[in-house]
């Protein structure tokens, strides 16, 4: 799964798409980076704001992330407020980590949706 090949932040997935974003070889709108992190915009937007904060190193899910890289995992949480609060939405945000398959998870290198700008219902489908 993975192979030796490194970039800023740590390993790489050969074969995520997360990663060639990451590596620049599949564009993306980015909006934010910081040292372990890239913020991009979704490619099929649900709301106004919908943006992907990844970390630059691949871990296959949140909490993959959380057990091999806390401090990276805290670093993101913060990318995501600095995100909302860039884009104009820092009041009101929703912060989504899909995690497996059965919970809606279709990109295994973790990533934290930041979604604003529409009322944003509860519980989700
Ligand atoms: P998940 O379902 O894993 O929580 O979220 C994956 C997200 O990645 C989806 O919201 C999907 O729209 C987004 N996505 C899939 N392919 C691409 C792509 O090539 N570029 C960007 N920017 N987003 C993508
Ligand atoms: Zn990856």
């Amino acid at each position: 799964m993975t192979n030796s090949e490194t970039h800023t932040g740590g390993a790489r997935d050969a074969g995520c798409l997360f990663c060639s974003i990451v590596a620049g070889e599949v564009p993306a709108e980015i909006v934010a980076r910081s040292e372990h992190t890239l913020a991009f915009c979704d490619l099929n937007p649900q709301a106004p704001l919908h943006v992907l904060v990844v970390p630059t190193a691949h871990h296959p899910s949140a909490a993959a992330l959380a057990a091999a890289a806390p401090t990276v995992a805290a670093e993101l949480l913060s990318q995501t407020r600095a995100v909302a609060e860039q884009e104009g939405y820092g009041d009101a945000y929703r912060l989504v980590f899909n995690t497996g398959q059965a919970a809606g998870q279709t990109v295994f290198h973790a990533h934290a949706h930041v979604l604003a700008g529409r009322p944003l219902d509860w519980p989700p489908g």
